[in-house]
């Protein structure tokens, strides 16, 4: 027999962990499903100074704390990995959201949040792993600062790399943007601006083969070229290869939100697949809310994170509080509705 609740959380990133901290403390009935160790990317950054009130905070630290804060006000956090998030398409409102597990378990409820977050795309090259979060990034608003005075890489030729690589110059001292191809896909307006920044050394028809370094972090890159004489690209490489000292690599060659997670095609989302919400974050399906990372927005950080769960759990708890009144004019039994939630 499925669980219930009231409103069931996808994931326990920061997100998760303040959507379920929120709710229990509005008194509604919630469960965050997390696969692994509460705290999401939290567990993955070993500095943060750009937490407000926190002027400098480790991730695992902050990961402890927002676990405690959550479990505090009785928030139940479940290690479960969900597999699929469906709409039940059933005349009970109560179980319009149907959460399957890969342990088998099914939970049931009216609202789903969902903060599943999401996976930066990775170059898959030797040291990348290795150097991660000692040189190599996949977040310029979290990491450029550490790289004041420095000469560091950008690889991308989307509108993000080279965004990034123009918000990077305000720390670094050199940018190489490094493109597989002689041209950018970025968008006009956002190239100008790169190609007019003196910081800035755009390395064309480059891939990036190997991240090198030592105890201390990363310190160069070996570079292949994928233009042969021919004129044709090779990405695999048969190239020339050559040397570039840099302490620091941000890639910029996408991100997956984990929206897939929803077995709907109907939820209205963006060009690159991140969920549209309302400004109460519910998306186009009546009862699913998204947050942090999944979320169709500008900027996706530790604080927009929080502040969209927050909006999203008491957002939930005015919809559950609109269900009840609906079933108490519809006349059915409160005796019966307690026996579910
Ligand atoms: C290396 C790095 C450094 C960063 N540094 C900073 C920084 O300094 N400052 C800052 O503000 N932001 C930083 N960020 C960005 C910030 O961490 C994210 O924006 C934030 O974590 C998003 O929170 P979230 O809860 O939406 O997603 P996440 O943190 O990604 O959490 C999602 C959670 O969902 C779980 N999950 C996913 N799929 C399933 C499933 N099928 N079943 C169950 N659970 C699932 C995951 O295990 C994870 O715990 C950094 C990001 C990275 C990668």
């Amino acid at each position: 027999m499925a669980k219930r609740y009231e409103t069931i959380i996808v994931g326990g990133g920061p997100a998760g962990l303040t959507a379920g901290m929120y709710a229990a403390r509005s008194k509604l009935s919630a469960v965050v499903l997390e696969r692994g160790l509460p705290g999401g990317q939290l567990l993955n950054t070993k500095d943060i100074e750009d937490y407000p009130g926190f002027l400098h905070v480790g991730g695992m630290e902050l990961a402890e704390l927002m676990t405690k804060h959550a479990e505090r006000f009785g928030c139940a956090i479940a290690t479960e990995t969900v597999t699929r998030v469906v709409e039940s398409g059933g005349e009970d409102p109560w179980a319009r959201w149907r959460v399957e597990t890969e342990s088998g378990e099914v939970y049931e409820a009216p609202t789903v949040i969902l903060s599943a977050g999401g996976t930066a795309i990775k170059l898959g090259i030797p040291g990348e792993l290795e150097y991660a979060g000692r040189g190599v990034s996949y977040c310029a608003v979290c990491d450029g600062a550490f790289f004041e005075g420095e000469t560091i890489a950008v690889v991308g030729g989307g509108d993000a790399a080279c965004e990034e690589a123009d918000f990077l110059t305000r720390y670094a001292e050199r940018v190489y943007l490094i493109h597989r191809r002689d041209t950018l896909r970025a968008q006009k307006v956002i190239q100008e601006r790169v190609f007019a920044n003196p910081k800035i050394e755009f390395v064309a028809d480059t891939i990036v083969k190997r991240a090198e370094g030592d105890a201390t972090g990363l310190k160069r890159l070996v570079l292949q070229s994928t233009k042969l004489p021919s004129g044709e690209y090779d990405f695999e490489g048969a190239g020339p290869t050559r040397h570039l000292d840099v302490t620091g690599l941000f890639v910029f060659i996408g991100f997956t939100p984990n929206t897939y997670l929803v077995a709907s095609e109907h939820i209205e989302h963006d060009a690159a697949g991140y969920f549209v919400t309302n400004g109460r974050m519910e998306t186009s399906a009546p009862g699913l809310f998204a947050v942090g990372d999944v979320r169709s927005q500008l900027v996706r950080q530790i604080t927009t994170a929080v502040g969209d769960a927050t909006t999203a759990a008491i957002a939930v708890e005015r919809y559950i509080t609109e269900l009840k009144q609906q079933r108490a004019v519809a006349g059915v039994s409160a005796e019966l509705y307690h026996k579910y939630i």
